[in-house]
């Protein structure tokens, strides 16, 4: 696909790709339909031209607005643990640059996704049809979901909870799962909510991250 003033990927670009999926496969990852997404997702293209090689380092990094592009290691895990089947109508909460919104697309899914910071969700609403990649993008309040588009059949959240928002399992098919890092502080736990029936659910935690706040009404334009 070439689509106009579309930012160039070479095989220097395709190369450090590869390396990087290489570390986050020794990291533990061995989700292949994932790692394959990933290597499609040019990463470069989510960050300013001058931090190439921070592009292809398996580090976070900052984007405007006090946000972060997730390391690659935990878009990796995080998507992995969705286990996304092509089809999938999967919301996300924390548009950010739009990096994982775009391997959620690679992989098939349908997305919609929720960006609270305006400057964000304009960025990411011109940037990410211009290098072929069609979410739904929506301004507002991750807590709240988005009822009108509801049921989904995975949800994905990208910023750090400081708890389960109640919204969001409502809008959860049952058969679902969430993926959400939990805790207030500094680190959160990665948290899968499996929805067994309309009214039971199924918590599992799991290893430990590092997440931007996701932030509540009441801290809106902090
Ligand atoms: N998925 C992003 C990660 C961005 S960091 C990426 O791949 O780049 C998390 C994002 O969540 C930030 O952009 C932050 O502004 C956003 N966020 C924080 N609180 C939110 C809320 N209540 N609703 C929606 N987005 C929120």
């Amino acid at each position: 696909m070439t689509m106009k003033n579309m930012p160039e990927d070479n095989f220097k670009h395709q190369g450090m790709r590869k390396k990087l999926i290489e570390t986050i496969r020794a990291k533990g990852i061995d989700d292949e339909p994932v790692l394959e997404a990933m290597m499609r997702v040019p990463r470069h293209f989510f960050l300013d031209k001058a931090f190439l090689n921070q592009a292809y380092d398996d580090q976070a990094f900052k984007i405007g607005a006090g946000q972060t592009i997730s390391q690659p290691y935990t878009v990796a895990y995080q998507t992995s643990l969705l286990g996304i089947k092509k089809g999938e109508k999967v919301l996300e909460i924390g548009t950010g640059s739009g990096y994982q919104t775009s391997v959620l697309l690679e992989l098939g899914a349908k997305v919609f996704t929720i960006e609270r910071q305006k400057e964000l969700f304009d960025k990411a609403k011109k940037f990410l049809p211009g290098i072929g990649y069609a979410p739904k993008m929506f301004y507002g309040d991750g807590y709240k979901g988005l009822p009108s588009f509801a049921p989904f059949d995975k949800i994905l959240v990208t910023c750090g909870a400081p708890f389960i928002p109640a919204d969001l399992v409502t809008q959860l098919k049952v058969g679902g799962i969430i993926v959400i890092p939990v805790g207030a502080g500094e680190i959160q736990t990665m948290t899968t909510i499996l929805k067994t029936s309309e009214t039971g659910i199924e918590k599992h935690e799991l290893k430990n991250f590092r997440f931007v706040p996701m932030l509540e009404d009441k801290a809106w334009g902090k």
